[in-house]
């Protein structure tokens, strides 16, 4: 008898019931029942209607409405119904401007008004007793709330929230996927991915939400040492912290003697010149790595090569490396030094890498500076080679502000590397120079915080890597995001988190995912650009590089500082979740029909 069309609502939760209740009261539907992919809901009814499960099971002439309120799991929901019959459904006592026009999927409530030449996008939520104005535009999937109000020629664009009540001044413009918040007036045009709130509306996140990828982390005992230093008046760049910083640095990796120095790179530099590295010669380094590693190759004026990364520890490949000592042997060319890098906090392969190293006498240089605290076969990465350095750098896994160690094994080295880097000067009242120094030296007070930072150095490894345990919980089975895997031989400090993200799978690449933290005022980084990739070594050859290359284009590094804490770790991770998902096939497919002569999209 009826010619009502058959409707089902998908979701079956508070926003599904509204859009059951208006369908039922508008007469043009047949309101047959919900579907929601809750399988506690399947089986059971709300108010004499059935709850059920998959949409495919329904009958092909039924329509289906979207019940669903969040407007990110609502455009997913609609992407899902591809194919199917979207019902928009509108209450009869809504006011639809006869000009007025509405999106598949789109949902209007009782009192609601959409007035002339408005144009709403699909999967829309215009809610109770709203008011959009005339000439207004909105994008797909957009919330309007109740009794919200758009001045005439509002523009909102997909995925926007608007808070119940908020009030958007005739003209203005919403970006996409932003959210003003219950009670706004918004005066002026906000952007994509904001949060804004109050009256006049102003973009939150408040001053000092902030969270920075990894910043210094000082506890109590550093200003207490501070403090004595400055009772002592030893400010100057040697003296009594800078001694014990040594002694206990040494304690703490178990290398037989340290050189605090001022930064990791004045370290790497007196470690290659003490190798003799010089004009002409070539010194194999790491590619994936920050530019630090290769720098004091060029002031000794040497040629980095640059070896590629294994895809099990994200470093220096030690096949690549062993085979490329073997054909510069042949060739007569070996490198006067190899620098390895333990990036991220995990140690590189250091057996197989020494050994091929010995094989040719090549020594090799450690770049432990992202290191302190991993183990490698139980050992810290560092204490291997010829020379080891670390850095204190104020994003370091512990800091002096500024600041440095060199690691080595031979006391005598230790103290040529002391005497370098305090000017070369011989001791003699008048200063007697025979050779070039440097001004490397830690200076004592940075030294005294260098002291109280070591004492806390295992619950620092301990809280990143509780901070990677965490995303790692709450991210691992997200499709399109994997992480730094751990090498079976050793432990990473974790000093930073690094996902990398499959763009297809996840629906956004690592740098969308950069920019809408950036936008919630988190800081993410890129993986370190490759140095084959740099212009700085465009002269300079490669070994490989296709690893590091796709590390570099997928990878993203996380807010990892050991002082974050849990609330701070989910914001991340919902933040990052929250990422608008633009890139997915399905997604394309629907906003670029499908083409008969088969193009590639
Ligand atoms: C930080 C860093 C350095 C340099 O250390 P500084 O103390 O900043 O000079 C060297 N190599 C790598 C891999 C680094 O991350």
């Amino acid at each position: 008898m009826s010619t009502r069309t058959p409707l089902f609502v998908l979701g079956a939760g508070g926003h599904g019931k509204v859009v059951a209740e208006a369908a039922r009261a508008c007469g043009a539907f047949d309101f047959r029942g919900f579907v929601d992919h809750d399988r506690s809901r399947w089986g059971t009814e709300w108010d004499g209607v059935p709850i059920h499960g998959s949409p495919d099971a329904l009958d092909a002439d039924a329509s289906i409405a979207l019940g669903v309120g969040d407007n990110r799991a609502r455009s997913e929901a609609m992407r899902g119904l591809d194919g199917k019959r979207i019902a928009t459904v509108v209450h009869p006592s809504a006011v639809v401007a006869r000009t007025a026009r509405l999106g598949d999927g789109t949902y209007v409530g009782p009192m609601a008004v959409v007035h002339a030449d408005a144009e709403i996008g699909r999967g829309c939520i215009v809610n109770s007793a709203a008011v959009v104005e005339h000439d207004c535009r909105l994008g797909d999937y957009v919330h309007v709330s109740p009794r919200a109000t758009l001045g005439g020629g509002v523009t909102v664009g997909e995925g926007t929230h608007l808070g119940l009540g908020a009030v958007l001044l005739p003209g203005l413009s919403v970006g996409a996927w932003t959210t003003l918040g219950a009670g706004a007036v918004m005066v002026e045009s906000l952007p994509d991915r904001v949060t804004a709130m109050g009256v006049p509306a102003r973009q939150r996140p408040v001053p000092g939400s902030r969270i920075y990828l990894s910043p210094p982390h000082l506890g109590d005992d550093e200003w207490a040492l501070v403090r004595e230093a400055f009772a002592s008046n030893w400010i100057a760049p040697l003296g009594p912290h800078v001694d014990a910083f040594e002694a206990e640095f040494s304690r703490a990796v178990g290398a037989p003697h340290s050189a605090a120095l001022s930064s990791g790179t004045a370290a790497l530099h007196l470690a290659l010149r003490r190798l003799g590295v010089k004009l002409g010669d070539t010194v194999f380094c790491s590619t994936l790595t920050f530019v630090a590693s290769a720098n004091p190759i060029l002031y000794q004026g040497g040629t980095p090569v640059f070896i590629d990364s294994d895809e099990t520890s994200w470093n220096m490949d030690p096949d690549l490396l062993a085979d490329e000592l073997d054909r510069a042997s042949r060739a007569g060319r070996l490198p006067r030094a190899v620098v390895v890098v333990h990036l991220y906090g995990q140690s590189a392969d250091i057996d197989p890498i020494l050994a091929a190293c010995e094989r040719h006498g090549v020594p090799l240089v450690e770049d432990a500076a992202e290191a302190l605290g991993a183990r490698y076969r139980g050992r810290s990465p560092g204490t291997f080679g010829r020379f080891g350095i670390f850095s204190f750098n104020g994003n370091k896994i512990i800091t002096t502000s500024g600041g440095g160690m060199l690691v080595t094994a031979d006391g005598s080295e230790a103290s040529t590397v002391r005497f370098l880097a305090s000017q070369a000067r011989t001791p003699a009242a008048h200063y007697e120079h025979e050779v070039v120094g440097f001004n490397y030296r830690l200076s004592n007070v940075l030294a005294a915080i260098g002291r109280g930072q070591l004492r806390r150095l295992e619950e620092r490894v301990a809280a990143r890597r509780e901070t990677f345990a965490f995303y790692q919980q709450a991210l691992g089975a997200v499709p399109g995001i994997a992480f730094m895997p751990e090498a079976p031989y050793g432990e990473a400090s974790r000093w930073l988190s690094v996902i990398l993200v499959d763009p297809e799978a996840f629906g956004a690449d690592a740098d969308e995912i950069r920019r809408h933290l950036e936008g919630a005022d988190i800081e993410a980084r890129p993986v370190w650009k490759p140095m084959h990739r740099q212009p700085l070594f465009a002269h300079c050859r490669v070994v490989g590089g296709g690893v590091a290359d796709r590390l570099f284009r997928r990878g993203l590094c996380l807010p990892s500082g050991s002082s974050l804490r849990d609330e701070d770790r989910a914001r991340v991770v919902e933040t990052l979740l929250a990422t608008p998902r633009t890139r997915r096939r399905t997604r394309v497919s629907l906003v670029h029909p499908v083409r008969v002569d088969g193009a590639a999209r």
